[in-house]
């Protein structure tokens, strides 16, 4: 019988989580059903209702711990990982992150607030964002988060602020380093043509703006290329880029004593995704920076790295039930699933792929056709995979989604009104709720009808 679903029996790499389609712990068990941390899938559907997110702890923590293992080994004694909350905001995921020693990337109070309640290490923080508002400023300077200074906007409010404080303020700038890379434009961020960050050519003004503000200490400076990227190179010319720029920077009498080199490495949603390890991508970085700092006598600064899908994707999952099947002959079969694109708006959004399996027949021994897995919503193009091939399955039976644990739930809608699913951890046989299921009654708490509407009732 040909081989099906091989990524199912692709050996596991513990050391680079990002360069498996799977979970760590995915296994099939002696019935032949698909098992996630030694956990039934159908007795999680049982208890927690579907859609369900889960998430697998062991392959959270060995991607945190390839971080700080490869930062270790190539960049001793002087850095500093800190976790994209963007991917995945919860208290849950900044409480796991921290204790292992993360900081968290925050990009507006809402992030900032789940970290702190997460119990996320102030200190270790940092703020984002190319529209910050007032409030958030003031949320971040008052519980001394430092800010990463994105445009002249941000400056001006930093400059005024740390002169109404009268306190010194650290800050970091971003700057957009011009490097092209090869992933989904709306997921590429460091060519010049990107609002995020000042313009390289703008440093050496934003530099001497700075020189002129009493209270503002430039300390570190952030790039951030894209996400989702396989090659190594652009990494390593930002990590270049951002040294020749700090020692740019001392020129103007600055001491940069931190370079964040944003996120990105991608990983493996598909058999034909190659990555690079964690390992490879620390290594290049790090390479880099001390190579550059080396050829110019310049104190190595702490490293800070923001990888986001790296950390979380891999260990996530999305449980669907099957439900309508519609077979147009001689064109294609579509099987309805009881989500879509309000817990998974990837694929609609950035044309993304997955790898999927059926729970009852992982291995896809029973059958080679294809089908369109369709999500619930009124949308034609709600639709997670084209043309996915599946063994024998009937109406009620489960459907995994690997790799979702990254920019599905943290994108989630409630578009069509659809409650967002309930979340998971997975640990040892174990499981327990992080999320609890939104319900409709949930989504009507905010509505208002005026007074004036109520006589139509
Ligand atoms: N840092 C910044 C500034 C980002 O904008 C992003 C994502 O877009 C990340 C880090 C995380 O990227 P990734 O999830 O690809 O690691």
């Amino acid at each position: 019988m040909k081989e099906k679903n091989t990524f199912l029996k692709a050996e596991i790499d513990f050391d680079s989580p990002n360069r498996n389609i799977v979970p760590l712990t995915t296994s099939v068990d002696s019935s032949g059903k698909l098992t996630i941390s030694g956990c039934s899938i159908e007795e999680l559907i049982a208890q927690y209702g579907s859609p369900l997110y889960l998430m697998d702890e062991l392959t959270l923590r060995n991607s945190c711990r390839a971080y700080k293992k490869a930062l270790d080994k190539f960049y001793p004694g002087k850095s500093l990982p800190i976790y994209a909350s963007k991917a995945n905001s919860s208290i849950f995921m900044s409480n796991l992150i921290s204790s292992e020693g993360f900081g968290l990337d925050a990009v507006s109070e809402g992030e900032l607030l789940t970290a702190l309640k997460g119990g996320v290490d102030k200190s270790k923080i940092v703020f984002h964002g190319n529209n910050k508002s007032d409030s958030e400023i003031e949320f971040a300077v008052t519980n001394k988060i430092k800010v990463i200074v994105d445009n002249e906007y941000d400056l001006e409010r930093m400059i005024n602020l740390s002169e109404s404080l009268k306190s010194n303020l650290k800050i970091m700038i971003r700057f957009t380093p011009g490097i092209e890379c090869h992933t989904h434009e709306y997921i590429r961020t460091g060519s010049f043509d990107s609002k995020f960050g000042f313009g390289l050519e703008n440093l050496n003004y934003v530099f001497k703006q700075i020189n002129k503000a009493k209270y503002l200490d430039l300390v570190g400076l952030h790039a951030h290329i894209g996400s989702q990227i396989f090659e190594l190179e652009p990494h390593n010319d930002l990590a270049e880029i951002l040294v020749n720029k700090a020692i740019e920077a001392k020129s103007f009498g600055h001491k940069i004593t931190e370079l964040n080199v944003g996120g990105g490495l991608g990983i493996k949603y598909t058999n034909e995704d190659d990555p690079p390890s964690i390992e490879e991508w620390v290594k290049t970085i790090s390479q880099s920076i001390i190579k550059v700092c080396d050829k110019n006598n310049f104190e190595l600064p702490i490293l800070m790295c923001e990888p986001g899908r790296s950390i979380v994707s891999t260990a996530g999952v999305t449980i669907y039930k099957i439900g309508s099947i519609k077979e147009i002959p001689g064109l294609k079969t579509y099987i309805s699933v009881d989500g879509g694109m309000s817990d998974n708006p990837r694929p609609i959004t950035y044309q993304s792929n997955y790898s999927a399996c059926l729970v009852n027949d992982p291995f896809n021994l029973k059958s080679s056709n294809k089908y369109t897995i369709a999500g619930k919503h009124c949308e034609s193009g709600d639709v997670l995979f084209k043309s996915i091939e599946l063994g024998l399955f009937k109406t009620g039976d489960l459907l995994c989604v690997f790799g979702t644990g990254a920019y599905n739930n943290s994108m989630s809608s409630n578009y069509n009104r659809i409650p967002r699913p309930a979340a998971l951890i997975l640990s040892d046989g174990n499981a327990e709720l992080i999320q609890k299921r939104e319900t409709s009654e949930d989504l009507l708490k905010l509505d208002v009808l005026p007074d004036r509407f109520l006589k139509h009732y």
